[in-house]
């Protein structure tokens, strides 16, 4: 078993630990932004994350269990946020016909505006991903994908909609991807991240 990759005499020596310490600084960068966000907006991370989910998604998964599978907390954290988010007028409950007890949450005219822009507090992130090449750009984004892959078949992330999870995807022969649903193959810049057609695979 190898060493902790903080230990820093041992992660300046593997280059996997340096990528790992890597991968943490940049998830504290999301919060960090995010908070900086919440304090301008007056909203708590979850609920911004939540409005920008909404704003993005269709009304399937726009309900309280699949926000909680989403954002893995629980079915009354997530409804004690989308009661703060209905009180001050960014969203609206839409009861379902046929279930009067679940309802689809919709952004609000004014949720709408709010979310544009909050929903850009990954600016300072994206600014260097800009600048990369285009080899860089899509070698990062397969490896991140394939690492992404790894921790949901792992159960680490349970919710997954990209293209490498996906029923429809078909790896061809020379290691391009292709879609049985678009009819069409991908490049690695067209697999996708978060796919509404998306379909689960069963193994
Ligand atoms: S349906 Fe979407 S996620 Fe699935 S392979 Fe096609 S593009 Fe990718």
């Amino acid at each position: 078993m190898h060493k902790s990759d903080f230990d820093l005499d041992y992660q300046n020596q593997n280059i996997e630990s340096k990528i790992i310490a890597a991968f943490e600084r940049i998830a504290q960068a999301f919060r960090v932004l995010l908070w900086q966000e919440s304090k301008v907006s007056g909203l708590s991370p979850i609920q911004i994350q939540i409005l920008i989910f909404i704003r993005h998604h269709d009304a399937e998964k726009c309900k309280v269990s699949y926000l909680a599978n989403e954002f893995n907390m629980t079915k009354a954290t997530i409804s004690d946020a989308i009661k703060v988010l209905e009180e001050k007028e960014l969203i609206s409950k839409v009861v379902e016909k046929n279930d009067i007890r679940s309802y689809v949450i919709k952004l609000t005219n004014k949720g709408k505006t709010i979310t544009n822009r909050t929903a850009l507090f990954t600016t300072e992130i994206r600014n260097p991903i800009d600048k990369l090449s285009t080899n860089d750009k899509t070698g990062l984004l397969l490896n991140l994908l394939d690492i992404i892959k790894h921790l949901n078949q792992t159960g680490v992330i349970t919710v997954q909609r990209m293209c490498l999870t996906c029923s429809h995807h078909q790896n061809t022969k020379k290691q391009t991807h292709f879609c049985k649903l678009l009819n069409q193959q991908l490049l690695v810049n067209d697999l996708r991240v978060d796919c509404p057609e998306h379909q689960l695979q069963t193994v």
